[in-house]
């Protein structure tokens, strides 16, 4: 089958005017300009006004806080977390963030967003995940001051071992965050990623307080928190938050890190020269009141910068462009459309483990495109796409046209 539109933005390579591209079963076989076709047998599909790209991906996300959206009012995040605590712990948590996931995932397909990285608390999301036609990295949250399993290394090797792969599902290993599990946890999830040779991910330097608690000020945590942490042996380090990154992974292969809002000068080139990327948040970020995110200066650095939506409880939706649209609106000095839709495509599969069959339109990578709609008139189509967000025409993922 040969889908041609009126733009079609590989991503790898510059935007081709009518552009087509060749799909046989799940994979991408050709991309180039629809002047080169010739007569053959291949049906032709004509998208008309229409601009082909990856399908998005979102590296970030808690779809089962999908059920939260809009319950808590815009705030720091220390008392966002307790609120999340209680509207968790209300009866029916589990079907109501089932729904969650199923509607999360749903919600991200209609914006164009193919693949999700998704975080699930207590192992479940991906029976959910694995009937709905969205290419995921299911990761199982080891949370050691939580009331049900995963708590320990163990129990997150036996979760991770319920998970029934396929080609569209992928398992991932996420240790909570610094202040929550305890450094030989957080180095045994890594190691046991490693192990089974998927993709790891954590949420790291979040918030000061979290840098200050790692630093060694105990008490700069809500109280709350240090009740939770004494209770489970969770100590800090009395280290900078690089250095204690650097020590939970050492030797082991990159990682993503969902936030890192607060860096120190010199931290950028030491994540750079590790390897791992940075997953940034840009309507969470300004949800819960953090100061302007060290993003470029870490790209300048050499760091991989994604772009994630966190969960629907901190956030207006899981609608990525509509992150970009605001980066590009609400934010001085934005990155060029260029880079900016890198950073959730190639980048974010990157994040992900999967930047080698997905995140941009060449032959040999899976067929993973979203159609957005876009004018005759158009002549800038990545400005065109940022700046509007579209709704998707089109949504194919491996091949199978979705929506
Ligand atoms: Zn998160």
């Amino acid at each position: 089958m040969i889908l041609t539109a009126a733009w079609v933005l590989p991503v790898s390579t510059a935007p081709i005017r009518k552009g087509f591209v060749q799909l046989a079963a799940d994979r991408i076989v050709a991309v180039g300009s629809a002047d080169a076709l010739r007569d053959n047998d291949e049906s032709v599909i004509d998208l008309g006004e229409a601009i082909l790209v990856p399908g998005l991906v979102n590296p970030h996300t808690h779809l089962e806080l999908t059920c939260y959206a809009g319950r808590i009012e815009s705030g720091p995040f220390w008392s966002w977390l307790p609120h999340m605590i209680k509207l968790r712990r209300a009866p029916g948590q589990v079907e109501r963030e089932q729904q969650g996931v199923l509607d999360g995932a749903w919600q991200s397909l209609r914006a164009g967003v193919t693949c999700v990285g998704d975080i699930s608390r207590r192992n479940l999301n991906w029976q959910v995940l694995k009937m709905i036609p969205i290419r995921k990295v299911c990761f199982v949250e080891l949370l050691t001051l939580a009331d049900d399993p995963p708590r320990d290394p163990d129990e997150l090797r036996a979760a991770l071992a319920e998970v029934r792969e396929d080609p569209l599902l992928t398992v991932g290993v996420t240790p909570h965050a610094p202040y929550s599990v305890p450094a030989d946890q957080i180095r045994a999830s890594i190691l046991l990623a490693d192990e089974l040779q998927r993709p790891w991910c954590t949420h790291w330097a979040e918030t000061r307080e979290e840098r200050e608690f790692l630093l060694g000020r105990d008490n700069i945590l809500p109280a709350y928190v240090h009740d939770l942490l004494a209770q489970c042996d969770v100590e800090s380090p009395r280290l900078a938050a690089i250095d204690y990154l650097e020590q939970c992974c050492e030797a082991a292969r990159p990682g993503a890190l969902a936030h890192f809002n607060y860096a120190e000068p010199g931290d950028a080139e030491r994540l750079a020269a590790a390897g791992h990327v940075v997953m940034y948040c840009p309507r969470a970020h300004r949800y819960f009141g953090h100061p302007p995110h060290p993003y470029r200066e870490m790209m300048q650095a050499g760091v991989t910068v994604a772009i994630g939506t966190d969960s629907a409880a901190s956030n207006e939706n899981l609608a990525l462009l509509e992150e970009l649209r605001f980066l590009r609106r609400h934010t001085p000095n934005p990155p060029s459309a260029e880079t900016l839709l890198e950073m959730v495509t190639i980048h974010a599969a990157r994040a992900l483990g999967l930047h080698k069959q997905i995140g941009s339109l060449e032959a040999g990578k899976q067929a993973d495109l979203v159609a957005f709609p876009c004018l005759p008139t158009t002549t800038d189509p990545m400005s065109a796409l940022l700046d509007q967000a579209p709704t998707p025409t089109g949504v194919w993922v491996a091949g199978r046209q979705v929506l």
